[in-house]
């Protein structure tokens, strides 16, 4: 994977500041512990949020400060700081009780929960430094290292790795155990593989980000089709090339899940044929994420040189509908877009900032680092946009 390092313009670090995280009272703390229910943790969000509202707090409206090209790092933190249920996740409080597994490293989650509770719960309006959680993301990733810039959507996936791995609930890892599951149908053979996966891989982190991806390949001398599903974190989508302009986040999810066809060296082999035949291959989406993080690859190495695609792509900010993708017609699968992470310059220096709707007011802001400033929905679509972030919209607000 072609890595960013090294590609761009120092910037220099603000003061180190001192920062006192809050800390929940005790009783708050016993009571978030024993109550469960979506009820009484809403009630205690709300609670929450009012405190802060009584201390005129900006409720995630702080700004992060620049450890020194940290701004790849602040614009995802702050893109995943305005997804509602993953605030909500650590403003309940709710990791701990995933983490109390007697677990040997918690410290990247830990982190993570007590900065966005600083940013939705803080009286001031000071930058916060991220420095702690730097600490620990580097631990878990030395990659992160130092103070190089990096690429947001590979730390995005560093960092989603790293506290699905601390709060999964599954702590010992069945064996990976061989099935033939040719007899089902696709449907159920998806289901089958779901279910397999979440006997590994299974957390809050999972149930919010993780999709599952169908590839049917379809020999093209005897028409066998083999299917394989393959869970999805994030989908990485090539940007469709016009001859003019502007292209749509449509035309790019059509290239993704377009027909290819496998031939010279690529051919697979074919189950019935016992040969290796041409075949076409396509993707569809067999299961949809309640978040879904799309990436633009305008990153790409062209011989030895990084080159980056700066074509607008248009995106919708509302009624994303991607059923035309889905494997089965009937699914639900209508997204409203709450985040974007940008990158702007070139591969020989750039800058990340964020594009968020709070989900507290709906109004979206700019994140620049440590300012963040009121913006019009009307500019959230730039050529800049690198990482969409998108939630599904529920069936019933639908209308
Ligand atoms: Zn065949």
């Amino acid at each position: 994977m072609p890595s960013l390092r090294q590609s761009y313009t120092v910037t220099v670090p603000e003061d180190p500041p001192i920062v006192t995280f809050p800390f929940f009272s005790r009783e708050l703390r016993r009571k978030s512990q024993s109550m469960t229910g979506s009820v009484l943790v809403s009630t205690f969000v709300g609670l929450l949020i009012n405190q802060a509202k009584n201390s005129k707090s900006a409720q995630g409206l702080i700004g992060l400060r620049n450890l020194g090209n940290t701004c790849f790092m602040n614009s995802i933190l702050q893109c995943l700081s305005n997804t509602r249920d993953l605030r909500d996740y650590c403003l309940q409080n709710s990791h701990r009780r995933d983490l109390n597994n007697s677990r040997s490293n918690t410290a990247l989650m830990e982190e993570f929960a007590k900065l966005i509770q600083t940013l939705w719960t803080s009286s001031g309006s000071e930058a916060v430094s991220p420095s702690e959680f730097k600490t620990q993301i580097q631990k878990y990733a030395p990659r992160f290292v130092g103070y190089n810039q990096q690429d947001a959507q590979e730390f995005l996936r560093f960092l989603l790795d790293g506290l699905h791995n601390e709060v999964n609930r599954v702590t010992v890892r069945p064996k990976a155990i061989m099935e033939d599951l040719d007899h089902l149908t696709d449907d159920e053979k998806g289901k089958r593989m779901w279910k397999k996966y979440l006997e590994r891989e299974d957390s809050r982190i999972v149930d919010l980000f993780v999709g599952q991806l169908k590839s049917s390949l379809t020999c093209n001398e005897c028409g066998y089709c083999s299917t394989v599903f393959d869970p999805f974190w994030d989908l990485s989508l090539p940007i469709a090339k016009k001859g003019y302009g502007e292209v749509s986040l449509m035309d790019c999810i059509r290239l993704f899940t377009k027909e290819d066809v496998l031939d010279g060296d690529e051919k697979p082999t074919c189950y019935r044929c016992k040969a290796r035949r041409k075949c076409t291959k396509k993707f569809t989406i067999q299961r949809f994420p309640k978040i879904l993080v799309l990436h633009l690859k305008r990153f790409s190495e062209a011989r030895i040189r990084m080159s980056k695609l700066s074509t607008f792509v248009n995106f919708p900010l509302k009624d994303l509908d991607l059923r035309e993708f889905a494997s089965e017609n009937s699914i639900h699968a209508v997204y409203n877009l709450c985040a974007v992470s940008n990158h702007s310059g070139t591969t020989m220096g750039g800058h990340y900032t964020a594009y968020c709707r709070s989900p507290a007011s709906g109004e979206w802001y700019t994140f620049n680092d440590s300012r963040v400033t009121p913006m019009s929905s009307s500019q959230v679509r730039t050529s800049d946009a690198y990482v969409l972030f998108y939630e599904l919209s529920s069936p019933s607000s639908r209308m």
